[in-house]
């Protein structure tokens, strides 16, 4: 086969055959395809699209590009395999308390997640905020972790769909990240490499998401739900609002306090511990094909316990000591680690009232700013910077005593560099404020 007589047919919006993209994939992965030639293609097929079919031939022949996670049906006997996957925001720290949650409901969570990306944050980069902490884990040792302590949170290896890893690094170099079929494939071929029995997909919508509108959260959520059950993984997907920061903090080490306080059962981040545990209570009723509203409430009740009883934090603590992270700084016997080089600077708003709508893509780019987010990719990241006691929509804000939030600064020059656009991101006067600008889970689809 010739590579540019495939990009030329794609180009010309004609379908690809399994042949052509299998051609493509594994010429990729082996260097033979030149990296022009791979930016080419995926130009064509932003422009042209990917049907459904053509779309999981992709979705397949990157996960065969490397090797995937097969789980022995000892090893199912023990307890299915389960995720989620969140399409990311600013302040999206679920999946820290989820992975403990369905632990604890005698699930295995093969968690391998991403890094931050542009103006939203990432699992990896936020747990690593914990001094000691590693997210690097072999292949065997992360299946090891998996059957020993039912979880492990895991970065994408070498050999773990290695087509993703050069394909998305294209992808953000060419412009071309914002293609559905091409989110469809890199989203679900990483989840699907994970070997899964169940997994529910939260897609956001809102200034803070990466794909805007919910119509466009919509089509993407359902996409990835078609392609997931083709492969035989029970699909669920929540539409689920970016339109302002979830919870109280954005920030690494402060959305892992955040997550640590909410396994205290503290009830601070009622976002957060609610979209947490609606989404894990769906993962396990998808998981043992348990479609009843009393069933749903029955795991909801007894994930609340777990929260507030401490059966969750003890998993966390005991997964993240395992790999690594200094067990006196996460029990918060150290906390020196904390603040470490930031100071707390309050923002208020210029006038008093109710705060009406926030714009989240701009205090993700201002954390970004802060040195809480890569500019390039191999930028160091410093987790003690971001947002605390984020003000919502709804809540009153008084200009002169109660804050919008805080911004935590490495330097009082950072906090200047971003203190005007913080203020502007909020808006705030005396109107009504509309119910549905606060809305949590828009719907499931
Ligand atoms: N996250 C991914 O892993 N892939 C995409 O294409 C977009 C978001």
């Amino acid at each position: 086969m010739i590579p540019q007589e495939i990009i030329r047919s794609k180009r010309n919006g004609q379908v690809l055959s399994k042949a052509e993209i299998d051609f493509f994939i594994s010429g990729m992965t082996a260097g033979n395809i030149p990296d022009y030639q791979v930016s080419a293609w995926l130009m064509a097929i932003y422009f042209q699209g990917m049907s459904s079919v053509e779309t999981s031939y992709l979705l397949n022949a990157m996960i065969e590009s490397g090797t995937r996670y097969k789980w022995d049906a000892t090893q199912r006997n023990s307890g299915l395999f389960v995720d989620k996957h969140s399409t990311g925001g600013v302040g999206d720290k679920t999946s820290l308390i989820i992975l403990p949650l369905l632990v604890a409901e005698g699930l295995h969570v093969p968690m391998i997640a991403g890094r931050g990306l542009g103006h939203t944050g990432g699992t990896l980069d936020k747990l690593e905020a914990v001094p000691g902490m590693s997210t690097q884990l072999s292949a065997a040792k992360f299946a090891d972790q998996v059957m020993k302590f039912g979880g492990a949170f895991g970065a994408q290896t070498q050999d773990f769909v290695p087509a993703d890893k050069k394909l998305y690094a294209l992808r953000d170099v060419t412009s071309t990240v914002e293609s559905i079929p091409l989110i469809v494939a890199s989203i679900m071929s990483k989840k699907l490499g994970e070997g899964l029995d169940a997994l529910v997909l939260d897609v956001k919508y809102g200034s803070g998401s990466f794909m805007g509108t919910l119509a466009k959260a919509k089509e993407l959520g359902n996409a990835m739900k078609a392609v997931g059950r083709a492969a035989g993984c029970s699909v669920d997907v929540a539409l689920t609002s970016m339109e302002q920061p979830l919870g109280k903090t954005a920030g690494h080490t402060l959305e892992v306090l955040e997550c640590i306080e909410i396994m205290q059962g503290k009830k601070l981040a009622n976002d957060t511990r609610e979209l947490s545990l609606q989404l894990a209570a769906r993962i396990v009723s998808l998981a043992h094909k348990q479609d009843d509203p009393v069933y749903l409430q029955k795991t909801l009740a007894q994930m609340e316990q777990n929260l507030d009883n401490g059966t969750a934090l003890e998993i966390f603590h005991k997964i993240l000591i395992e790999q690594g992270a200094d067990a006196d700084c996460l029990m918060l016997k150290k906390t020196d680690w904390i603040a470490s080089g930031t100071q707390k600077y309050p923002i208020y708003a210029n006038q008093p009232g109710k705060v009406q709508a926030i714009d989240t893509r701009s205090l993700g780019l201002s954390l970004l700013e802060l040195g809480g987010g890569r500019k390039k990719t191999d930028d160091l990241i410093h987790p003690g910077v971001g947002f605390s006691d984020f003000l919502k929509i709804g809540e009153d804000s008084d200009s002169s005593l109660k804050p919008l939030c805080f911004v935590h600064a490495a330097s009082k020059s950072d906090f200047e560099k971003v203190k005007a656009s913080v203020q502007a991101a909020f808006v705030v006067n005396d109107q009504a404020v509309d119910p549905q600008s606060s809305i949590l889970i828009h719907s499931w689809v």
